[in-house]
């Protein structure tokens, strides 16, 4: 495949939720095609895009398709399986970012084992595969700690705390008795993430931290340039350049981090994909999440990751998407919905951002 790709090209995305549905008009702003691959046939990013395939994730007929529509594949969630990546490899397929950094974001033990071997620091952790080993790891690193799935836990799901060792048994019922990573806990004061992406000749564009709040697990609302020491800036920037080196990586990552009391940070987990917690992105910067994804995987340079504005961005999860004629009416509400059908509750439904000036 040559790169840069020319407009008209076409751009395959495994997953058409949201992410799919925003990578997608990024897509076509930028004049490529873009062919989806997801089992709903009326999910969020089928509806904007010019290929959309109804099927199974791992179903080869549909990987065909998908590669031989597409001139490159990218994905928009992280738990894609291996199978179907190394399937579209097979196939002839470019597939960015690579089959290595998914795998390690889709193991919590494989990418914390990763990080601090790239010299980005995480909490304590151990890994336990049966009661037994999970005894032993609450005995080393102490109580209280938190207990997570290895694999396909997200927003809080597949994870429990435990506060005396004692309750190994009932935590490892809790988690469903599968593979865990046992971690002690961060004692922070402010969640963190930084937007990060790299091209294919290995530049790299960062945008600057946002704040992140959560609610019942979920990302509420995140705040954006947020306020940080040049010390804790620094850190961030030099933990998302490690990280995208080390992957040897081409798209957009989302580094997650905990700030600590004396403003150093732990990373607490990477995400190989665009991500919620860059959404202010979309109208607080010179190029966007979705654009600069977009560009890094057709080959083109970076854009700007410069901020425009400070930026709010609010969730609207549930039934929030019954406020959508007052944000509509709201003067300076930059508003983003995603067409899902229905509200249920805890479902992304749409997000708004607010500007305000970056000095004053
Ligand atoms: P995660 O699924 O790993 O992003 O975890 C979900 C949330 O749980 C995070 O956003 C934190 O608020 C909290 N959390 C995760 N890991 C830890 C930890 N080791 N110590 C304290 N809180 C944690």
């Amino acid at each position: 495949m040559d790169f840069p790709l020319a407009p008209g090209s076409t751009i395959g995305i495994l997953g058409g939720g949201q992410l799919g549905r925003m990578l997608a008009l990024a897509a076509a702003r930028l004049g490529f095609d873009v062919a989806i691959l997801d089992p709903e046939a009326d999910c969020p990013a089928a509806r904007v895009a010019k290929t959309a395939i109804a099927a199974a994730y791992d179903d080869p007929e549909a990987l065909k398709t998908l590669a031989e529509a597409s001139d490159v594949v990218t994905f928009e969630f992280e738990n894609v399986p291996a199978e179907a990546v190394e399937r579209l490899l097979a196939l002839g397929a470019e597939v960015a970012p690579n089959a290595r950094a998914l795998a390690i974001a889709q193991d919590r033990i494989d990418e914390k084992t990763f990080l601090n071997g790239a010299g980005c620091p995480t909490v304590a952790f151990a890994a336990a595969d049966d009661l037994g080993a999970l005894e032993a790891a609450i005995a080393s690193l102490g109580a209280p700690c938190l207990i997570k799935t290895r694999r396909e836990g997200y927003d809080g799901k597949g994870q429990t705390w435990v506060e005396h060792a004692a309750e190994a048994g009932a935590a490892w019922a809790r988690v469903g008795r599968k593979p865990v990573i046992v971690e002690a806990p961060a004692a922070f004061r402010r969640e963190l993430s930084v937007i990060a992406a790299r091209g294919r000749s290995g530049e790299i564009a960062l945008y600057p931290l946002g704040e992140n709040h959560h609610e019942d697990g979920i990302l509420r609302r995140t705040h954006a340039p947020a306020e940080v020491t040049d010390r804790t800036r620094d850190q961030a920037e030099q933990i998302a350049a490690r990280i995208l080196a080390g992957l040897d990586y081409v798209g957009v990552l989302a580094v997650e981090l905990f700030e600590l009391g004396d403003g150093q940070l732990l990373v607490n987990e990477i995400a190989p994909r665009v991500h919620n917690s860059g959404h202010w992105t979309l109208d607080g910067c010179e190029v966007d999440q979705f654009e600069q994804q977009i560009r890094a995987v057709a080959g083109w340079p970076l854009g700007p990751a410069e901020p425009l504005a400070r930026t709010e961005m609010i969730n609207l999860i549930g039934d929030d998407m019954e406020q959508w004629p007052e944000l509509i009416a709201e003067p300076g509400a930059r508003v983003w919905f995603y067409g899902k059908r229905e509200a249920r509750p805890g479902r992304k439904m749409g997000h708004v951002n607010r500007l305000r000036p970056l000095k004053g």
